[in-house]
């Protein structure tokens, strides 16, 4: 009988010690779901203070003061405890001159990409491929090394000319807009062969882009939902890389992001002023009503309340939802939008809803238990999304009784059924899909969700539809790890 599959996820988030989106989600959640099914998953990090000091049981395990591109670093042996789950094995990148700073992941705390991200994610690369490989100061070895977006996309590159065992490498992309793109100078810096500096290998378009040697040089990749996995593959959706994409589709497959059923639970959530199921759904109004309260809103049970929370920029939408807002407003309804981003955005949201101070609230930052209770609190979610990898909150919606209106694309297609006539009928209707973004397009959506709002009987279908879908993580971890399991029976370990 073969060894229990080990997996090594090589991520650059996990919630709740640092999250700047869905990846963080992700890393949390699949892990464990794996486990479950009999995977020894663990997760590469980098060592930022968040992480440091929300690790437990560290340990030195290993030096990497030899890797000469970079500042020296030591490899811990931690464990983490994710979801209410027993502790997660997770070893972290200790390297104070890259990653023992205040400010996100990615950017300073105004904003501004760190001018290291290159050494700090190179680093990332570097030591998932040695973890990877017969090079590894550990007795752990994995089979498949399972790296997420550009951050960890070097490693298949550093391994791909490495002579002795190697784990099979699994790309995923959460979001093909990122794609970690550095001056060519930065292929001799890492230590990648210039050889690779080539069509067929790291380069793009003159400079050195991590995801796409990722794509390259991975054994095989996925992508968070089956239609992205398509529409990656098109010009308008696959940012340069759509050629790469369509030629490796033999190798390309969508699963679909589940969503941490313990974290959003409408009958349990800690940050909801009163907890409900798809049988009370009577006391989601008193979620309403505080919501209502708390964001300074006229208290009204009847008027339809809006609700969104995401990064606010170009692919989210915003900027749509800032046009249609004051026709919203006037059908008459209520918006509440709580996000961060753009700085351009994040303005005029709060301009505009300073014009409408009955109606209209915004919340600049990020804010997790307010997240909850938007969630809970509005009637209907918007999500006018550009594009959207797979999208999480139109997941948490449907299951918190609060059908959203989509944009007819990447996981939002395949996770909200459209309500009409025969979706009614056969009892799968969840919410409201805009086959062409436009704001007239949104508004004619908007308006049919308003229109079933008020029957409150088709209401509640609707509602109940989506609170019984099955969005936990199980399915999606068995499809990874039947992936797993394919991958590995070329790995000799
Ligand atoms: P993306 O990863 O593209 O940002 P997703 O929908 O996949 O979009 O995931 C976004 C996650 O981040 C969700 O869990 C969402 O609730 C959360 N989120 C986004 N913005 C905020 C915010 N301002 N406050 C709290 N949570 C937020």
């Amino acid at each position: 009988m073969r060894s229990r599959l080990r997996v090594l996820f090589i991520t650059s988030e996990v919630y709740p010690l640092c999250k700047t989106g869905g990846l963080g989600d992700v890393s949390a959640a699949l892990p464990v779901a794996l486990r479950a099914l009999r995977t020894d998953a663990r997760l590469l990090l980098p060592g930022y203070p968040q992480v440091l000091a929300g690790v437990k049981y560290q340990s030195k395990v290993a030096d990497f003061s030899h890797l000469t591109q970079f500042p020296p670093s030591t490899l811990l042996s931690a464990r983490l405890s994710l979801g209410g789950s027993a502790a997660v094995p997770v070893f972290v990148i200790d390297c104070p001159g890259l990653f023992q700073r205040t400010g996100g992941p990615y950017m300073d705390e105004f904003g501004r990409d760190w001018p290291d991200n290159v050494l700090r994610f190179g680093l990332l690369s570097k030591i998932g491929a040695i973890l990877s490989s017969d090079d590894s100061p550990l007795a752990w070895r994995p089979h498949v090394a399972h790296c997420n977006d550009w951050q960890s996309g070097l490693v298949p590159a550093y391994l791909h000319d490495y002579p002795g065992w190697k784990a099979a490498v699994l790309m995923t992309v959460h979001n093909l807009a990122y794609q970690g793109i550095f001056p060519p100078g930065s292929v001799a810096q890492l230590g990648l062969p210039q050889r690779s500096f080539n069509i067929d290998g790291v380069e793009y378009y003159g400079n050195l882009s991590f995801l796409k040697a990722g794509l390259y040089y991975a054994d095989h990749i996925t992508t968070v939902s089956p239609n992205y996995a398509q529409e990656i593959q098109t010009e308008p959706l696959g940012f340069g890389l759509q050629g790469l994409l369509a030629a490796r589709c033999d190798r390309l497959t969508g699963i679909v992001n589940g969503i941490d059923t313990c974290e959003w639970d409408a009958v349990t959530d800690i940050h909801l002023v009163k907890n409900y199921s798809s049988r009370s759904l009577a006391d989601k109004a008193i979620n309403k009503a505080a919501l209502q309260r708390q964001m300074g809103l006229a208290v009204d049970a009847e008027l339809p309340l809006f609700g969104a929370v995401s990064r606010l920029n170009y692919q989210k939408g915003t900027d749509l939802l800032i046009q249609l807002a004051p026709q919203l407003l006037g059908i008459p309804a209520q918006l509440v939008v709580l996000g961060s981003g753009d700085a351009a955005l994040e303005h005029q949201l709060s301009v505009l809803a300073s014009n409408y101070p009955d109606a209209m609230a915004v919340r600049i930052g990020f804010d997790e238990a307010l997240s909850h209770r938007v969630e809970a609190g509005v009637d209907c979610f918007l999500m006018p999304s550009r594009f959207e990898p797979c999208g999480l909150n139109q997941m948490y919606s449907q299951r918190y009784g609060t059908p959203p209106v989509v944009h007819a694309t990447g996981g939002l297609k395949d996770t909200v059924i459209d309500c009409v006539p025969a979706t009614l009928a056969d009892g799968s209707a969840s919410g409201f899909v805009c086959a062409s973004l436009s704001s007239g397009g949104l508004m004619h959506t908007i308006s049919r969700a308003v229109l079933a709002y008020r029957n409150k009987r088709t209401w509640l279908r609707i509602q109940q539809n989506g609170m019984m879908k099955d969005f936990s993580w199980r399915a999606s971890a068995q499809a990874y790890r039947e992936i797993y399991l394919e991958l590995s029976e070329n790995t000799v370990n």
